[in-house]
Parts: structure tokens; C-alpha cells; sequence
């Protein structure tokens, strides 16, 4: 037992000094780390053949000039990576990030989480993540064309249906994929609609694609608040964030008889004690591109707040849904002040360490990204699925398919939890039982 502890130690202290100034990235292996060491004490040939070693090591790791003109004529340069993390599973697959905050660190984190909420979906589909630190914010459409075409030229040697798939995360929604489609297409004189997902409807896109990781959060958020007695109807949700991810995490759970009390944006929040009005915000968010000040102009009762935190609402459920470590020890003590119960992550790791640490202390039912905000990764490979057999499938067909995948997650997660002798602790449960898929094909296909 204690030399797994030490062993496990041992790669981490040689991680930090190989991977050094990536606080993000130490924080996502840590954590698996963490419940790795519970494995390994029942299932030692885990630490075979190098196995966490090479867990931890991308693959590949590719970073790219990207350079592109600004319609003002002046020449831009930004950087451009793709991380492929594990292909054991299946092909890369993961979104594509841009926002001025990327760097080296951040896509390595996610690309490491990808890796085991692809393997928890139980579809095939390995791990990967890119980006750009590009900052869409304020810029015309032709910008964002002319830097997309400048990204997809060299990232389209990386990338294809057997390879690498990417998508779209923080910054990058349809109007990216269309771009980044467009130039693929051209440059390879080939229409093949499986190397990117969350493409549109009349060009190999799937239904459901946009609302998949916000109507998942949800319902693996159902899922679990029914198993502990409770649901959603009539509860009080928090969901920061406005972005694709919230939107529909609002619309379903208000579809489901909650109240959304508040949302935001990097601007602030806004409080809505009688709900969100979801066509609104739609509007403002997806159509005008707007700040969410401009919702309390139109709403009636909402209140907007450029001061403080949306977690000084209270509320029965927190669904973070806007970026990194956006929940630290402070915040999740006031969420347990202020009544929360239930946590579910449709960002990718929105809650630090330390927050992770107030939420079990407290007894807080916690659902970490890797399992809460899977569907929409998982909707990604049901689109792939729909290119391979050049069929496209019914909204609800669709939707139902991703109902069935949370609640298999759910499942699953718990039940290795409780087989692990940590009943309820979701993070352990779905670090354990992504890993164990993963690392089964990594021991079958030896020392790569
Ligand atoms: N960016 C999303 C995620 O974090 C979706 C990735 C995909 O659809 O490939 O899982």
C-alpha cells in the first residue's frame, strides 16, 4: 500500500519538474492521481508496463503559428495547439478552445480530463484538446474567418475521421466549425464530414449537438438528485456562465420544473428569482452577441450585479458552466451556507481543489465535469456515428440516445464508488471507472 503511495507521489514530483508552469494541468492529474492510489492498492498490475507514466504523457503535441490579417490591414500572430492525448479508445477526440487566457497548460488539462469523460461515455473515442489564445471578442465575422482558414490550414495534416476530431469548446461554436469545415474541405478536395463535430444540419451535423452538454448536465444532475431522494422539480438552481453549455442547462432545467435563480458572464451576474426567460437570453447571447447587462433591460424582476458572486445566491443546486476553477474554498463554503445540496459541473474543472474538499466535508453530492458534462462529447460521437453511416437521426431518437449515456454514466460511476468503498463520492468513482477502460486497452496494446 505505501508503495503505491510513494510511486504515485514519485510521478507527480516528476511531473511538476517536466511540465513546470502548468498550475491547470498539475491540478486535473492530480486529482486522478488522488483516486488512483485506491486502485492500485486493490489492482496493483495497474502500475505495470509504465502505465500511469504514459497516462500522463500526451501522445503528441502539436503548436502552431497562426497568423491572419485584421481588416484594418494589420498583420496578427497567435498561437495554435492541438494536444492528442490517448488514442487507446478510439480516435482523438476533444474541442477546440479559443480565448486569450489558452496556453500550452490550459489545453493539456483538458485533454487530459477528455481522455476519461471520453471513456466514460463508452462510446470509442480517444482524447485530445486544442486551441488558440485568439480572443473572438470584437472581432468581425471576416476576422474570425480569415484566423479559422489561417488555424485550419495547419492543423489539417493533424486532424481526419481515423485520427483526430475536433470540435468546439470556449469561443469556437457553429460559425467556427462552418469556417474551419470550409477550409478543411478546400484543402483536401474532400467532403468528409467526419473530421470535425458540431457541424450544421444541412452539412453532416447532428441534432441535438447544440443542446447535448447542457440538457446532459441535467439530466445526470436528475439522475443523481433522484437517487438521493430528491429532483428537480420545484428546486432552485444556480447556473453561472452564459454560453452554449448554460443555455440549455437553464432550458432543461427549467423544462423540468426548476427555478433558475441567476447566470453570467465575465461581465457580471444577474440575479432572476422568478426564472430565465431562455428565448431572451438566447437572443442576446446566440443572435446579438451581447453582454448579459442588456437581459435586465428587457426582463422584468432580474437584477444585475457587477459586484460579488452568483454563489452568494441561494439555492438548492449549483450547475457551474463557464470556465476553469471558477468556484474556489470561499465560494463553496457560501454554497453550503446558502443551502446548496447538489453540484454538477457542465464546465470542465469549474471547482479547485480546495472547493472539492469544502464539498465533501459538507456532505455536498458532487458530479466532477468529466461525468456531468460528458454529453456533449458524447452527442459528438453519435455524430460521427451519423457520418459513418451518412444517415442522419431524429431529434428525439438523439436525445433519447444522450439520456440513456448520462444515465449510464450515473450508473456507473456510482456503482464503482461503492465498489471502491467510497458510497456517493462521484469523483472517485468516475476517475476510477474512466480510467480503467483506458488503461485495460493501454495493458492490451502494450508499450506504446
Ligand atoms: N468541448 C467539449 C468538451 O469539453 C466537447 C468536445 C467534443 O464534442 O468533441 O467535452
Amino acid at each position: 500500500m505505501a508503495t503505491n503511495d510513494n510511486q504515485i507521489a514519485g510521478y507527480y514530483q516528476k511531473l511538476l519538474k517536466r511540465n513546470a508552469g502548468e498550475p491547470e494541468f498539475h491540478q486535473a492529474v492530480a486529482e486522478v492521481l488522488d483516486s488512483l492510489q485506491i486502485v492500485l492498492q486493490k489492482d496493483p498490475h495497474y502500475n505495470d508496463y509504465g502505465l500511469i507514466e504514459r497516462l500522463c504523457e500526451p501522445e503528441r503535441q502539436i503548436i502552431f503559428r497562426v497568423p491572419w490579417v485584421a481588416d484594418n490591414g494589420d498583420v496578427r500572430v497567435n498561437r495554435g495547439f492541438r494536444v492528442q492525448f490517448n488514442s487507446a479508445l478510439g480516435p482523438y477526440k476533444g474541442g477546440l478552445r479559443f480565448h486569450p487566457s489558452v496556453n500550452l497548460g490550459i489545453i493539456k488539462f483538458l485533454g487530459f480530463e477528455q481522455i476519461f469523460k471520453n471513456s466514460l461515455t463508452g462510446l470509442p473515442i480517444g482524447g485530445g484538446k486544442g486551441g488558440s489564445d485568439f480572443d473572438p471578442k470584437g472581432k468581425s465575422d471576416a476576422e474570425i474567418m480569415r484566423f479559422c482558414q489561417s488555424f485550419m490550414t495547419e492543423l489539417h495534416r493533424h486532424i481526419g475521421e481515423y485520427r483526430d476530431v475536433p470540435a468546439g469548446d470556449i469561443g469556437v461554436g457553429g460559425r467556427e466549425i462552418g469556417y474551419l469545415f470550409g477550409q478543411y474541405r478546400r484543402l483536401t478536395n474532400e467532403h468528409e464530414s467526419g473530421v470535425l463535430t458540431g457541424k450544421g444540419l444541412t452539412w453532416g451535423g447532428s441534432l441535438v449537438r447544440t443542446e447535448a452538454t447542457g440538457y446532459g448536465c441535467v439530466y445526470i444532475t436528475n439522475k443523481m438528485m433522484v437517487a438521493n431522494g430528491d429532483s428537480l422539480e420545484g428546486a432552485k438552481v444556480i447556473v453561472s456562465g452564459s454560453g452554449n453549455v448554460a443555455i440549455y442547462a437553464i432550458e432543461k432545467a427549467q423544462e423540468l420544473g426548476a427555478t433558475v435563480v441567476g447566470f453570467s458572464d465575465s461581465s457580471g451576474w444577474v440575479e432572476t428569482p422568478n426564472g430565465v426567460d431562455v428565448e431572451l437570453l438566447k437572443e442576446i447571447k446566440e443572435v446579438r452577441r451581447g453582454r448579459v447587462n442588456e437581459y435586465v433591460e428587457e426582463a422584468t424582476g432580474a437584477i444585475f450585479h457587477e459586484d460579488g458572486s452568483i454563489w452568494d445566491l441561494k439555492a438548492d443546486v449549483a450547475l457551474p458552466c463557464a470556465t476553469q476553477n471558477e468556484i474556489d474554498g470561499e465560494h463553496a463554503q457560501k454554497l453550503v451556507e446558502n443551502g446548496v445540496k447538489y453540484v454538477a459541473e457542465g464546465a470542465n474543472m469549474p471547482s479547485t481543489a480546495e472547493a472539492i474538499e469544502v464539498y465533501r466535508k459538507n456532505h455536498i453530492h458532487f458530479l466532477p465535469g468529466k461525468a456531468a458534462n460528458a454529453g456533449g462529447v458524447a452527442t459528438s460521437a453519435l455524430e460521427m456515428q451519423q457520418n459513418a453511416s451518412r444517415d442522419s437521426w431524429s431529434f428525439e431518437y438523439t436525445d433519447d440516445r444522450l439520456k440513456r449515456i448520462m444515465e449510464n454514466i450515473f450508473r456507473h460511476t456510482s456503482a464503482t464508488a461503492a465498489e471502491y468503498d467510497h458510497e456517493g463520492d462521484y469523483v472517485i468513482g468516475a476517475n476510477i471507472a474512466g480510467f480503467k477502460k483506458v488503461a485495460d486497452a493501454m495493458l492490451a496494446q502494450g508499450v506504446i
